[in-house]
């Protein structure tokens, strides 16, 4: 029989959704393979995830909460809420922003970090707007353990 909506899945592409600040990313990098952790500023005792930022006139430095779902990210820029912000490399300046894809509530332009064994980390560039997703790749077997923090250790 035909006409069936198959579902598309692809079984090397995991998608998680993980509960608030279970998580620490420990490891991300931009698409040059520049590490973007932060030792010396730390949020909630993790080292902050370090990004240039750009909005209008104003750029400077912006540390990311690197708990995932947590949102105490901290800068000295002053950019109000909703404006959206161009995130770069600190380091070699290539632009984190993701083509053509955007936020799934507010349409913004997503960027991306990428975590180790393939995996990345999109969030949106809408100040305020707190979507994001972690995408986590080959996890195979682990996958059924997504939540607990140790097991994820190596992925962040
Ligand atoms: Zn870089
Ligand atoms: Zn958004």
């Amino acid at each position: 029989m035909t006409g069936l909506d198959h579902p598309r899945t692809n079984p090397d592409k995991i998608e998680v959704t993980v509960p608030a600040a279970a998580l620490v990313i420990r490891h991300a990098q931009c698409s040059n393979g520049c590490l973007l952790m932060s030792p010396d500023v730390t949020i909630g005792g993790h080292s902050a995830i370090h990004v240039h930022a750009r909005y209008g006139a104003v750029e400077g430095d912006v540390y990311l909460d690197p708990a995932y779902g947590s949102f105490e990210h901290r800068s000295a820029l002053e950019i109000p809420d909703g404006s959206v912000v161009s995130f770069s490399c600190p380091n070699c300046g290539v632009s984190l922003e993701v083509v053509e894809k955007f936020c799934n509530s507010c349409s913004a332009p997503l960027f991306v970090m990428r975590l180790p064994r393939n995996g990345s980390i999109e969030g949106c560039t809408r100040k305020g707007c707190f979507a994001h997703r972690l995408e986590v790749r080959d996890l195979g077997a682990q996958v059924v353990r997504l939540c607990q923090e140790s097991q994820m250790d190596g992925y962040l």
